[in-house]
């Protein structure tokens, strides 16, 4: 099912090119949700109903989800599902907290008289996407709430698409989470659609937000990066990716399974081992097989698992393979080698790094403590997952008494004028030189 591609001969000097990455179109897919976009600027809840009834064959009632409907879902929420999630919580909230969380204040006096200061504020009002096409993922939902509690961001909402089964409400697990943290601001809208109600807001629905954060499919990964700069965005947390770098010391069954555990998020999903071995390659392949047909989604999971964006890579040693996965820079990196904590030290671009055998992706989806919502597509090159550090801004406050201005005024003077800009230097002049 997944095919190979043997490096093992060739040294490059960027593996990007060759690795298995599929024809992730997200320009393509802005062209597609541009007219949503637009159509919700200009008519509003009018169009949220209509895309509903197109994409997700229901129209609700009420857009905005009823207190008592958050109530009820919470009140037939199974205990033991409520054990889960109120662990997930508290573990997700424990490293926010310990780790997460950044000084509100600080500054430093340069010279005497001249203090620069650094105020780390939250981000005034938040609008959270938690997806609910295939999936319900109501674990989505104490990823983006929790960090942006911690941060102390006063105003919270959460979208996430109706559900034709629960008559155009979302899923009430979804639903319970929701009340669970106590959110009460949760719209039964989806996709491109609720990215761009947030942005732009709705009158009498919904007031705009300052920043949208939170994963999702092609059009809402596409509506965010069209809607940037419009409102604030997280990284692009698109269709979910698994790289795996294992050597001969793997379990081939536990390969199998976390590959498998990813695609089946999508039939977009990403699922690659990199391997120095051979023989784990070809283990890995007949497990796949095996363990794909016990499952339910089995249907999705071929269509992801044959994609040009899985297969297998061999690689000639580890310092080869390490090259790979920092070229292929994926959303979840699991390290399944010998000596696997300094192997994971070695690696400079993943969303998250799961290491050894007994950190699966799965317990990072739910319970680990760490954020699942994470770069797609590359963009652990460049960007990070959600944290608390997502929700909150950086202000500089600057502070000069006249000595300390004085003191450094001609070097501003000075450095203005080398740039041509007069007027910049008459701002220190007329203060330190000139007579008003
Ligand atoms: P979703 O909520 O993201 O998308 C469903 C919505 O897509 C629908 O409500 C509809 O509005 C829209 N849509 C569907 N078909 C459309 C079309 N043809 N044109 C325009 N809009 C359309 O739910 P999903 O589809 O299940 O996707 C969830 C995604 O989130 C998966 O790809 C999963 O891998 C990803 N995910 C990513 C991360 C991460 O951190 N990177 C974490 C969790 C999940």
């Amino acid at each position: 099912m997944l095919s190979l591609i043997d490096l093992s001969s060739q040294r490059l000097d960027d593996y990007s090119s060759v690795l298995p990455r599929g024809k992730f179109d997200v320009e393509h897919a802005v062209e597609t949700v541009r007219p949503i976009c637009d159509a919700v600027r200009t008519e509003g809840e009018a169009a949220l109903r209509r895309f509903s009834e197109q994409f997700d064959h229901v129209v609700p009632e009420r857009l905005r989800v009823p207190a008592e409907a958050l109530a009820a879902a919470l009140d037939g929420l199974d205990p033991a599902v409520r054990e889960a999630i109120e662990i997930s919580i508290a573990r997700r909230r424990a490293v926010c907290e310990a780790i997460e969380s950044e000084d509100a204040w600080r500054s430093i006096e340069i010279v005497p008289g001249a203090v620069v200061g650094n105020r780390v504020v939250p981000v005034g009002r938040v609008g959270l996407y938690v997806p609910g096409g295939l999936a319900p993922l109501a674990s989505s939902v104490v990823m983006n709430v929790v960090p942006a509690q911690v941060a102390g961001v006063p105003s919270l909402a959460v979208a996430t698409p109706p559900q034709a089964e629960f008559g155009g409400l979302p899923h009430p697990v979804t639903l319970a989470v929701c009340a669970l943290l106590g959110v009460d601001e949760v719209y039964a809208v989806g996709g491109a659609q609720a990215i761009a109600m947030f942005a732009h807001g709705v009158p009498e629905l919904c007031r705009r937000v300052d920043m949208v954060t939170g994963p999702g499919n092609i059009y809402v990964v596409a509506a965010k990066r069209l809607l940037r700069g419009v409102v604030g965005i997280d990284a692009e947390a698109g269709p979910t990716e698994i790289a795996v770098l294992a050597d001969d010391s793997a379990d081939p069954a536990y390969v199998a399974a976390d590959l498998i555990s990813q695609a089946e998020h999508d039939p977009m999903a990403g699922s690659v081992l990199v391997t120095t071995s051979r023989e784990l390659a070809d283990a890995v392949r007949i497990e796949v097989a095996r363990q794909v047909d016990l499952l339910a989604t089995a249907e999705r999971l071929k269509v992801a698992l044959t994609g040009d964006q899985s297969g297998i890579v061999l690689v000639a040693d580890l310092d080869q393979g390490l090259a790979v996965v920092d070229a292929y820079a994926a959303e979840h990196l699991e390290i399944q080698t010998r000596d696997a904590a300094s192997v994971a030290e070695r690696v400079h671009n993943a969303g998250a790094i799961f290491v050894g055998s007994w950190s699966p992706v799965p317990l990072g989806d739910y319970s680990a403590g760490s954020t699942h919502v994470l770069p797609t597509g590359g963009a652990a090159r460049y960007s990070s997952g959600l944290t608390v550090r997502s929700f909150k801004r950086s202000i500089h406050v600057i502070d000069y008494d006249a000595a300390a201005l004085a003191e450094i005024g001609p070097h501003v003077v000075d450095f203005a004028h080398a740039e041509r800009l007069p007027g910049h230097a008459r701002a220190i002049t007329i203060r330190t030189e000139e007579a008003r």
